[in-house]
């Protein structure tokens, strides 16, 4: 491959791309707006599908590392009434690695490898010019031409608007996320209902959701439905003032549910956004999107194996090299709307039943994704 090929992004979309064509010796450059690995906190941990994000990781040669490093006891899930009444206690099989759960930092660490990225590249603008290539504007005024644009540059995507019009819609539920360190030291009782995966509550237009990550690290998502700007223009440094809006906003549930709250650190508030099921665009030569990028979808458990699995098979498929790349990414664009179309359905019926006026709809729902027994 003699193509200079950019990608914008060093998430899981970008990472699985680049570490797939580094696997096939083709060069590859990485823009990544944040200054190094660690310039933020890298979230809360992914269960990676068999069939999905953990065929990626095959694809990228890294399998056996993450088989190394993965929770499959992390699959566990338990749902709880809002009064504390277990009503599921699933736990996976000794041999279940349908879904093993990774840390985002170690699933970016696994990744990252070999692959050289150029930290601090911020993207404000791509501009297909032809046969001249793909101009990529960045914010100190640089520019550079690349033949070969990836934008897997999330759910704000600045390569977005050089082959589609569309903006991410608010789905009308807001979460926010905290977090408790040191949960079987400092709160062995929380340790306990939580487990060694999750637990989730569904009440009435909101739901409280915590997960065990590694190292007892312990991820607690709230969600709510809630008007855009009612809860995002607030103060969200304030972490007791958002603490006591929380607590006001689920009172009456029982007591440990509440101490989840109550101890988490700092609060984090993301609006979920989503893209139109089914978003496409006419083909930009040049030019293409993966991941959130190209179609983010209520985070119910798809977008980073969807990610992953896209960056590998759009890097596969290049390194094949049989072609025009243009007729490569064609093919590729295909199969990608087809498939994330049906997960962004799914997602976004999931999203209404999880958060929704009647909570037996989410209990129905998880029947249907983990039959008892
Ligand atoms: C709370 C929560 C929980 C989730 N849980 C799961 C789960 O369990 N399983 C699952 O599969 N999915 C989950 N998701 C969804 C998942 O996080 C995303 O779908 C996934 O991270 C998308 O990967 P990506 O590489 O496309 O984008 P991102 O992960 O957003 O990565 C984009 C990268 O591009 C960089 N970037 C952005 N703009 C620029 C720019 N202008 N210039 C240069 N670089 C730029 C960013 O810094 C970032 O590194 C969850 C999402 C949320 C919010």
């Amino acid at each position: 491959m003699r193509h200079r090929i950019g990608v914008i992004g060093g998430g899981p979309a970008g990472l699985a791309f680049a570490r797939v064509l580094h696997r096939h010796d083709c060069p590859v450059t990485v823009l990544e707006r944040e200054s190094g690995p660690d310039a933020r906190p890298p979230g809360g941990t992914l269960d990676l599908h068999e069939g999905l994000g953990q065929l990626a990781l095959d694809k990228a040669g890294v399998l056996a590392e993450f088989r190394a490093l993965s929770r499959p006891e992390g699959q566990a899930m338990r749902i709880l009434d809002t009064d504390g009444t277990v009503l599921r206690d699933w736990r996976p099989g000794p041999d279940d690695r349908a879904n093993p759960e990774i840390d985002r930092g170690q699933l970016r660490d696994l990744l990252l490898g070999p692959v050289d990225v150029r930290w601090g590249e911020h993207v404000t603008k791509v501009v297909p010019e032809g046969r001249d290539g793909v101009r990529v504007h960045f914010a100190d005024g640089r520019e550079e031409t690349f033949d070969l644009v990836v934008g897997a540059d999330g759910a704000r995507s600045r390569t977005r608007p050089a082959v589609s019009a569309v903006t991410p819609h608010y789905t009308g539920v807001t979460a926010v996320e905290t977090s408790l360190d040191d949960i079987d030291t400092r709160h062995p009782d929380l340790a306990r209902l939580i487990g060694d995966g999750s637990v989730a509550v569904y009440g009435v237009n909101r739901a409280l959701v915590a997960q065990r990550g590694s190292g007892g690290h312990v991820k607690v998502y709230v969600q709510f439905r809630a008007p855009l700007d009612r809860h995002t223009k607030r103060d969200t440094a304030d972490a007791g003032a958002v603490r006591s809006r929380l607590l006001a906003l689920f009172d009456g549930w029982a007591a440990p549910l509440l101490d989840l709250l109550r101890h988490g650190t700092e609060f984090v508030h993301r609006p979920l956004h989503a893209l139109p099921v089914a978003h496409t665009w006419a083909h930009v030569p040049g030019v293409t999107l993966l991941g959130d990028a190209a179609h983010l979808m209520p985070p119910l458990g798809a977008g980073a194996n969807l990610a992953l699995l896209e960056g590998a098979e759009l890097a596969e498929s290049l390194a094949a090299g049989t072609g025009d790349p243009d007729d490569t990414v064609r093919v590729f664009e295909e199969r990608m709307w087809t498939r994330a179309a049906r997960w962004a359905s799914f997602t976004t019926a999931g999203l209404e039943r999880l958060v929704s006026p009647d909570p037996a709809a989410a209990l129905a729902l998880f029947d249907r994704v983990q039959p008892p027994g």
